[in-house]
């Protein structure tokens, strides 16, 4: 690198690397979403397309980053989470949160036209923001999915029930909010089935619990992959080479979409290589 006397610039990039030994969750959010669902006339509560032009985004981030563990997002959030072991740029909070934010927003731009094939994309144009926080253990990381999951069942009980009140009940928005002010999910379950007969129950998996995306290292047609992941469940220490081929395999599994209940251990307990 050629040396110059405008060199010492460089001394003035502060470090901004992440605590050590901790799972790193990075969230993205639309920015202006409310106005982006208005321009672009996104379907009230869920328009299903934009949520699947989220989670495809959100895939091609997984896929192209295999130090991402699972990723889990809902309305026009996504968090990424990295392996506590993970290195990628030396753990400096903008080479990552800089770098998903703009592989998100590059893939959710790309692949726009094919699930919203009669909406042109035009002005404003998608973006998205971006954070990191560390979580220093398992208990802490799975809390904070389990709040985001929280989040995702309160705000669809709420805008379902609001959105059925104005679109089937003809009531205006702000009547439909005074309606909603003060009651309890009882109370908005009770709203849904007896006005509208709409069981919340049997509302899609995706609007209910939202999406997560994960590794499948598990093909149930190969005894293979089942004895690796006994390897897998036990942290042993491991050699480089032992590394290496996890990596790789890491990155060839296939990257699911799924929409499961994540705050119980059922999901955890069934895929041990996503927190090990
Ligand atoms: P900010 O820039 O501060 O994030 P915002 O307008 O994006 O502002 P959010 O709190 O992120 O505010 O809310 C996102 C909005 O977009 C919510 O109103 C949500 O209902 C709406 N939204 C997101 N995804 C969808 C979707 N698939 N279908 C319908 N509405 C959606
Ligand atoms: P990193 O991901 O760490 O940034 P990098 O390969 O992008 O790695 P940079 O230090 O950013 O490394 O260097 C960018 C490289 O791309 C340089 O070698 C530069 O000469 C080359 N490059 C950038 N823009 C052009 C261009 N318009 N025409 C030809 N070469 C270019
Ligand atoms: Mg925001
Ligand atoms: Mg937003
Ligand atoms: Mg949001
Ligand atoms: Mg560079
Ligand atoms: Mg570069």
């Amino acid at each position: 690198m050629a040396n110059s006397k405008f060199e010492y610039v460089r001394s003035f990039e502060q470090t901004d690397a992440l605590l050590p030994n901790t799972w790193i969750v990075v969230r993205v959010d639309g920015r202006a979403f409310t106005k982006m669902c208005a321009n672009y006339g996104f379907e009230k509560p869920n328009d299903r397309r934009a949520l699947d032009l989220m989670n495809a985004a959100a895939k091609a981030v997984v896929a192209d980053l295999p130090e991402i563990t699972i990723g889990y997002g809902i309305s026009d959030e996504f968090s990424f989470v990295f392996h506590k072991s993970c290195d990628l740029f030396e753990r400096r909070t903008s080479k990552l949160v800089s770098t998903i934010v703009s592989t998100f927003t590059a893939n959710y731009v790309y692949s726009w036209s094919t699930y919203f094939p009669d909406t042109p994309l035009s002005f404003p144009l998608p973006t998205f923001d971006g954070r990191a926080v560390c979580y220093p253990s398992v208990q802490n990381l799975r809390d904070y999915l389990s709040w985001r999951q929280v989040d995702c069942h309160i705000n669809n009980l709420y805008n379902t029930t609001f959105w059925a009140l104005v679109q089937l009940g003809g009531l205006s928005n702000k009547e439909a909010e005074k309606a909603l002010a003060g009651t309890l999910s009882a109370d908005k379950n009770e709203i849904l089935f007896s006005r509208f007969h709409i069981n919340y129950n049997n509302e899609p998996e995706m609007f209910k619990k939202g999406s997560v995306i994960f590794r499948d290292l598990v093909d149930p047609d190969s005894h293979k992959v089942a004895e690796e992941m006994d390897d897998l469940a036990e942290p042993v220490q491991q050699s480089k080479s032992q590394v290496e081929k996890d990596k790789k395999r890491r990155s060839k599994a296939r990257v699911v979409v799924e929409h499961l209940d994540i705050i119980k251990d059922e999901f955890w307990d069934k895929r041990p290589w996503i927190l090990s």
